[in-house]
């Protein structure tokens, strides 16, 4: 007897595809910020229930969509977007369009409740419980969009197994929001955790005033101004990084930006420590807040993460470490220029 072979249906398919860019709550508050900056939002609130594994809340203040707008976001393939897959900005971080909202209803029970910002129409809301589509109902808010997300996997339980402690959780969706608050400064972005503020940034445009309110008042102060214009394919470095003796150990307060975009990156990470000149102690990692402006980088969006691949990798690095150790010799926090290559 032949082996046959079947084809899932949808539902199967869609939670299939779902572990793939949903992997843990941080991943769902991820694609609805983007979603509410793309929208044109200046303020974007998150608020989360242990660790998101209960309850995920974005709401925003940006164009918000019609009914029937809202209806067709919530289908597969369906985006407002266009965006050349060769511009890094023009990538989403699912690395295909239009396939957030569908994939995160498709496992969990995702309101969405929206308003166009366009007088005329009212606001609507609609329910998807793990892949099945409620009716469109009016409902009044002000103009932009909330989507609240519950039981997240809770059709999937190999996938709910996963999840870690509630700490850890929230760690994740901390981090997430640390760096879109950084990288969006001009966006009053906050981040409410159990009912408890952690932290809200008021949306003046002035990454320090995003840092001072994310990193608190200790690490602000200790901040210097990067600012570098080199030639060739780095267009620009700049931000702000600790003096070498506010740090922590642990790399994670050292974020990094190409192009607008948090990237994770060894070159760039090993860049900024050298530009410390030694300065640092063992195993101690300084505050950053950088952004590189960069031709030829090569994107690798991975529903999970992005990844970046410079073509003068060798450039970047000297432009960075250059950028960072000027802005610390300038305030006088290390000693002598390294020999430029
Ligand atoms: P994508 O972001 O790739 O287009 P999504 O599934 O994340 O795909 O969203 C589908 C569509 O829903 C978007 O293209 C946009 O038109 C609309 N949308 C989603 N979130 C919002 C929001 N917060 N404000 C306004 N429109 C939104
Ligand atoms: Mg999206």
């Amino acid at each position: 007897m032949t082996e046959r072979i079947r084809e899932l249906d949808d539902a199967t398919v869609a939670q299939i595809a779902a572990g793939e860019v949903v992997e843990r709550p941080a991943s769902v508050v991820k694609e609805l910020v983007e979603n509410s900056l793309d929208a044109g939002a200046s303020s974007v609130d998150v608020t989360v229930a242990s660790g998101g594994t209960d309850r995920v809340v974005v709401a925003d203040d940006g164009r918000g969509m019609t009914g029937e707008d809202l209806e067709r976001a919530v289908r597969q393939h369906t985006t407002s977007k266009l965006g050349d897959a060769s511009d890094l900005d023009g990538v989403a971080t699912l690395g295909f369009r239009g396939e957030a909202l569908y994939t995160i209803g498709s496992v969990s029970r995702m309101t969405v409740t929206t308003r166009p910002r366009d007088a005329g129409d009212s606001g609507w809301r609609l329910t998807v419980d793990h892949g099945e589509t409620g009716d469109l109902q009016p409902a009044g808010r002000p103009a932009g969009t909330t989507v609240e997300v519950t039981d997240l996997f809770a059709e999937t339980p190999a996938r709910r197994k996963y999840l870690k402690r509630d700490a850890t959780e929230f760690a994740h969706v901390n981090r997430a929001v640390t760096r879109y608050a950084l990288a969006n400064p001009g966006v009053a972005v906050s981040l409410t955790h159990d009912g408890r503020e952690v932290f809200a940034t008021t949306g003046t445009g002035d990454v320090r005033d995003a840092a001072l309110a994310v990193y608190g008042r200790e690490v602000a102060q200790s901040l210097r101004e990067v600012e570098a214009s080199p030639e060739g394919s780095v267009e620009r470095v700049h931000g702000y990084v600790s003096d070498p003796e506010t740090t922590r150990a642990t790399r994670e307060y050292l974020a990094t930006f190409v192009n607008g975009r948090s990237v994770r990156d060894a070159v760039l990470r090993e860049a900024v420590l050298d530009g410390y000149g030694g300065q640092l102690a063992n195993d101690r990692y300084p505050f950053a807040v950088l952004f590189v402006d960069c031709e030829g980088v090569d994107a690798n969006v991975h529903p999970r993460k992005m990844e970046v691949r410079f073509e003068a990798e060798d450039r970047v690095k000297r432009a960075v470490e250059g950028a960072v150790r000027d802005a610390l010799l300038d305030s006088g926090l290390v000693r002598s220029r390294a020999p430029r290559g």
